[in-house]
């Protein structure tokens, strides 16, 4: 499906056409906590980096997480200079691919039937874990991509 969004202050607007557009992933990882996620974790989707179309592209900044050790991630995300919000992240390993973070997602996207917790030997104490019945539930990373897991759910648009 053709996904639109946007930055809060609309200087950044996107366009991007996602296989993967289902927010079911809930990352709590320290990076996707600080950077996108103040409710504890960050959702991210999975979209195809030839079709990302950029408006305001002059008010992007990167930021490449630290890692420790003086190591950045190479994963490059990418934020309104003005208004601070986090659109997308794009990673040289697999340059074919961008993901946008659900919160800067304004086409409606469809609801997940169930949700994915990833991460979860990083979530702090008190971000609840509002999980329901079903859910996949990982300490690290999860068994199955984004793609796959759409695959598996016969939800791939
Ligand atoms: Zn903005």
């Amino acid at each position: 499906m053709l996904l639109k969004g946007s930055c809060h202050c609309k200087a950044v607007r996107f366009s991007v056409r996602s296989h993967e557009p289902v927010p079911f992933m809930r990352c709590y990882c320290s990076i996707c906590r600080k950077t996108a996620g103040s409710g504890g974790f960050a959702i991210n989707l999975g979209a195809d980096f030839t079709t990302l179309k950029v408006t305001g592209r002059e008010h992007l900044t990167v930021y490449r997480a630290k890692l420790g050790r003086g190591r950045r991630s190479p994963g490059q995300r990418h934020f309104c200079s003005l208004c601070g919000s986090p659109l997308w992240l794009w990673d040289p390993r697999w340059p074919e691919l961008v993901h946008p973070h659900a919160s800067a997602v304004d086409t409606p996207l469809p609801p997940p039937p169930k949700v994915t917790h990833m991460m979860l030997g990083a979530k702090p104490d008190w971000v609840a874990l509002q999980a329901q019945r079903g859910d996949a539930r990982f300490g690290a990373y999860p068994d199955e991509s984004l793609a796959q897991w759409h695959a598996r759910q016969g939800l791939t648009a």
